[in-house]
Order: C-alpha cells, then sequence, then structure tokens
C-alpha cells in the first residue's frame, strides 16, 4: 500500500461506523481515510514523508457538523459594530465611535446589540450617534433586530423628517411638539433606512467565511455546516463559490434558499434551480429550500395546538396556509430540493408533518430526508410521524437548558409545557434521525462539546445566569447518542453521509483530537474538554499550541 500523508497512531478512534467500532489509529492519503486499525497496522503506511502524529491516548472523533449555522453572518463580526452586552447609551456610543475610527473604509457604520432596556420609551436619540460619527450614516439594530437606531446623516439620506408620515405596520419615534424624528426606528420603519444599506461585497463575505472557519468552526471541530438562508445571486454564495474553487474553503457547506408564502412557486423555482446549478463543486452547493412555518414563543408568533398561557384564546397562527404549503414542499421536492422548515410550535410541526404526508403521497417514496429545525414543542403523536416520514430532527441541545429565557419568556409564556419542550430522548425511543445545531449567531460560540454537554445534563454548570436545574429529565440522552447527533446524524442531513460522518476507508479525513475522552467524563467534564486538533479533508484546519 502507498504511504500515507498522516497517520494518527496510539489513540482511542471512535469512528461512528454502523458498529461503532473503536480502533486505535488512523491514516490519511490525499484528503480521504486510507485506513483505520492498528497502531502497527497504520504504522506499515509511514514514508519518508509521512507526518506521525502520537495521539497518546487521545479521543479522536469524525469532524462534527452544525446542522443549521448561519455560517455566512461571521461577516458581521468583522465589518459591524457589535455592541452586545454594552449597558447604556454612552457605552454603545462609545463603542460605535472606535469601531468608526478603526474603518475609515466603510461608507455606511453598521452595527447590532443594542437594548431597548437602555433608552425605554422614545428609544436612543440620533444626536448621541451624531457625536460618535456624523459624516457617514450609522444604522444600528436592537439585540432583536425589531428596531434601528440611527443618526442624523442615516435619516437625511433615506428622506425621513417631520413631515414622513409613520409606514405601515412601522413607527418613527419622534420629539414631542415638533415631531422630529427623534433617531429610532421600529418594525415597519427599519426598512426606511435598511434598504439603502449596501449587502456585504463578495469579498467581505469571503473574509468573513474565512472567519468563521478558522476563528469559529475549526477550533470547536466543526468541519462541515448547512448554511439554512443564503439568496441566489447574492453575494454571500458568490463567495462561498469563490472559496471553494479556489480550495480555501476549509470545512463542506450545503446551503438552502428560502421560499416565502408570497413567492411564486414557478418563478421561485426557475432562479433557485439556476442558481444551485452553478455550484458544483464538492465542498459547496446548494441543496435545499428553507421555509418558516411559524414565528418564535417570544413574540407570541410560534403556532401552538393550544392557547398561550398568559394570552387565553390566542395559540399563535401559522405563516402559510396548509394547502399552499403542501403545493410548495410538492414542487421544491419534485425539483430535487431537499425542504428545511423552521417549526417552533407544536402546530406548526404538525402542519409541516402533513404537508410532508402529501408531498409522500403525491411525488411517491424517495430518499428525501426533510429537516424540521427548533422543534421546541412536539406533540408526542408527531415524534412517531417524524420517525414514519423519515424526517431528520434537528435539534438545538445549546438551548436545552433554564437559563433566563425560559424563566422570563418560556415559562410565563407556555405554562407547564415548557418544561417538556425541546424534546431529544423521545425522538430517539421514536427512531428519529437527530441532528444537532447551534443556529450561530444565535448560539456564540457555537461548540459542539457544549451541546454534547447539555443534551446529556439539560443543565447549566458553574456561573451561566439561570438555573443548575434539569430541563426535562427524561429527555437526557447519551454522550454516545449527543456523539452520533453531531457527528453522522448531522451527515445525514446535509445529505453528506457517504463522505463524512464516520470515519472509514475511502470517507473524507474530517477529524477531531480530544484533549479528554468524553464518553466516559463526568457531564460537567464534558463542556471544558478541548479541541487539540481539526483535520478537514486531510488538512490541519486547527491546532491547538502544542500540537
Ligand atoms: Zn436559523
Amino acid at each position: 500500500m502507498q504511504a500515507a500523508d498522516i497517520v494518527l497512531v496510539n489513540g482511542i478512534v471512535s469512528t461512528r461506523d454502523d458498529a461503532r467500532s473503536v480502533v486505535q489509529a488512523v491514516a490519511v492519503r490525499d484528503g480521504v481515510v486510507a485506513l483505520v486499525g492498528d497502531s502497527a497496522q497504520v504504522r506499515e503506511l509511514i514514508g519518508p514523508r509521512t507526518q506521525t502524529i502520537d495521539l497518546r491516548g487521545r479521543l479522536v472523533l469524525p469532524g462534527f457538523v452544525d446542522a443549521h449555522a448561519h455560517a455566512c453572518m461571521a461577516a458581521d463580526d468583522l465589518f459591524k459594530a457589535v455592541v452586545y452586552e454594552l449597558p447604556s447609551v454612552r457605552d454603545c456610543v462609545a463603542g460605535v465611535a472606535r469601531f468608526a475610527a478603526a474603518h475609515p473604509e466603510l461608507p455606511v457604520i453598521r452595527g447590532c446589540g443594542w437594548s431597548n432596556t437602555m433608552a425605554p420609551g422614545r428609544g436612543p436619540r440620533k444626536e448621541d450617534l451624531d457625536a460618535a460619527e456624523s459624516a457617514r450614516p450609522v444604522v444600528l439594530e436592537s439585540s432583536d433586530y425589531h428596531s434601528v437606531w440611527v443618526n442624523s446623516r442615516a435619516l437625511e439620506l433615506a428622506g425621513i423628517h417631520a413631515g414622513t408620515p409613520d409606514p405601515p405596520g412601522g413607527v418613527i419615534e419622534r420629539m414631542p411638539g415638533t415631531g422630529e424624528p427623534a433617531g429610532t426606528l421600529r418594525e415597519g420603519a427599519v426598512e426606511l433606512v435598511t434598504r439603502l444599506l449596501p449587502e456585504y461585497t463578495v469579498e467581505q463575505y469571503a473574509e468573513g467565511i474565512r472567519h468563521y472557519q478558522r476563528d469559529v468552526a475549526a477550533p470547536f471541530g466543526v468541519t462541515a455546516v448547512f448554511d439554512p438562508m443564503v439568496t441566489p445571486g447574492g453575494a454571500a454564495v458568490q463567495a462561498y463559490e469563490r472559496l471553494a474553487a479556489d480550495g480555501s474553503l476549509g470545512m463542506w457547506v450545503r446551503a438552502a434558499m428560502e421560499m416565502k408564502p408570497e413567492d411564486d412557486v414557478e418563478q421561485w423555482l426557475r432562479v433557485a434551480v439556476a442558481e444551485r446549478d452553478a455550484h458544483r463543486t464538492a465542498p459547496f452547493r446548494i441543496s435545499a429550500a428553507k421555509f418558516f412555518a411559524d414565528g418564535v414563543v417570544e413574540g407570541h408568533t410560534a403556532y401552538l395546538l393550544d392557547d398561550y398561557a398568559d394570552r387565553p384564546g390566542d395559540r399563535g397562527a401559522p405563516l402559510w396556509g396548509a394547502a399552499a404549503l403542501a403545493r410548495a414542499f410538492a414542487a421544491v421536492d419534485a425539483a430535487g430540493f431537499q425542504i428545511h422548515v423552521h417549526a417552533i410550535g407544536d402546530a406548526a410541526t404538525a402542519q409541516v408533518l402533513d404537508a410532508l404526508a402529501a408531498v409522500r403521497a403525491e411525488n411517491g417514496e424517495r430518499d428525501r430526508r426533510p429537516g424540521i429545525t427548533h422543534l421546541q414543542l412536539v406533540a408526542p403523536a408527531d415524534r412517531l410521524r417524524l420517525a414514519q416520514l423519515n424526517v431528520v430532527a434537528v435539534t438545538d441541545p445549546y438551548w436545552f437548558v433554564m437559563e433566563d429565557y425560559y424563566f422570563q419568556l418560556e415559562r410565563p409564556f407556555l405554562g407547564p409545557r415548557a418544561d417538556g419542550q425541546y424534546p431529544m430522548r423521545s425522538f430517539l425511543e421514536a427512531g428519529v434521525t437527530v441532528a444537532a445545531a447551534s443556529d450561530y449567531p444565535v448560539t456564540i460560540p457555537p461548540a459542539p462539546l457544549v451541546a454534547i454537554q447539555r443534551g446529556v445534563a439539560r443543565r447549566q454548570f458553574g456561573g451561566e445566569a439561570g438555573s443548575h436545574a434539569v430541563l426535562g429529565p427524561d429527555e437526557r440522552v447519551t454522550v454516545d447518542q449527543m456523539i452520533d447527533a453531531c457527528t453522522r446524524g448531522g451527515a445525514f442531513a446535509l445529505g453528506l453521509d457517504g463522505v463524512i460522518g464516520s470515519i472509514e476507508a475511502g470517507k473524507s479525513a474530517d477529524l477531531v483530537v480530544l484533549d479528554r475522552d468524553i464518553r466516559h467524563a463526568r457531564p460537567a467534564a464534558i463542556g471544558e474538554a478541548t479541541v487539540a486538533l481539526t483535520l478537514c479533508r486531510g488538512r490541519v484546519v486547527h491546532a491547538a499550541s502544542g500540537d
């Protein structure tokens, strides 16, 4: 046999193959796994140019898959003033001033993360931002993305003045007496300014994606992501394509384009099929259509089977009519797209399952692997339907804890149902394929070892805000089940199970070396484990100092 490029010996290689074999060593050649076996066998592939890594008993897993992460949004980290967690208007203004001074090249200063709690009522004022930057427009999204705070230049460019009426569904906050815009725009008024903002360029998105893989994915062992919302013809898809074509995409990316209820299905398909066909490299493909079935619990927009606990008579509403959703699903399915759906409420998931059953009846049996993500509330009978319809449950184990969100929003709005939210073990018992996802940037950092810890323990550790109580003790799963969700399950969800998700000869050499054997660690210690080495397609994409 030909010499290997890299061999890893003297370790515990948990292959995650069908038999869940554990071996000592693995050899890599030309980006794929050449051999798995004991250290002596693998050492036979050492040639003059082979790099040998002594694992010293450490655990090796397949590269982790994040089955729903907005990777291209990492550009925000580089090109927006990020003011999350800053307590006051003054601190935010100082942050914006620093960012503006550091970025003389940007025509518009964008930012995100200010909190409505720091300026209740009329919201923060344009004059405060003018002090930070007056020559260029400044547009800062609030942490809930429902308001923007702007400076005078932005208002001027958008043509918003005392005589401008509030747009439908929107509010221009105003000074009393004069009616002059105060500096905060809400809901439907937000796009009066945001529609004027330039989209990131291809180069900016490319920088953002490189930042994501270098600083966000690889250090935590992630080698594959599903980016659930890219725009056809947009700069993000061009950036992915450019990186994939020039060999610098250090991960696998599968992406989805969103179809909205108001879209014309035929028109959407023409655009989407052309965009899909434009991307043929192995690392980057557009594979799916994304749908929102409902909203979120905190906005009372999740669609529930029973009323909100704090609003009798209100159970939210679906974003799609049942017949329209089934028609849209059938059309994208017939065109070969995977279906990927956001569903939070139990009624939303039930509606999605009905539509998926209709697709099967109409288009016949095939390996279509639809995915439903978030799955906050799911009726027990629908857990079985997920399995029967071969739906992948794309869960968010990072959220399986009782933090402030639970106490301030979920429990008051849902009542006791909140204690049964985010099922996991019952999915597995029903025979559902489960994948794990972070919904980055909703979860930062999107570290699969934290997902594994939280899936196993369903509680927080240490000083995190909230409680150490267990959320739904019956839904805790094993470390092995969580590892599968972060590897094999994710690979299946992305349609890449023939290529990634397990360490087997012929598969991509996507490997993660951990500093400890999490299979036998206390739950508290799993989240403290670190990634020593990450390989994607046989290339080292992350090495902790010392490796
Ligand atoms: Zn998302």
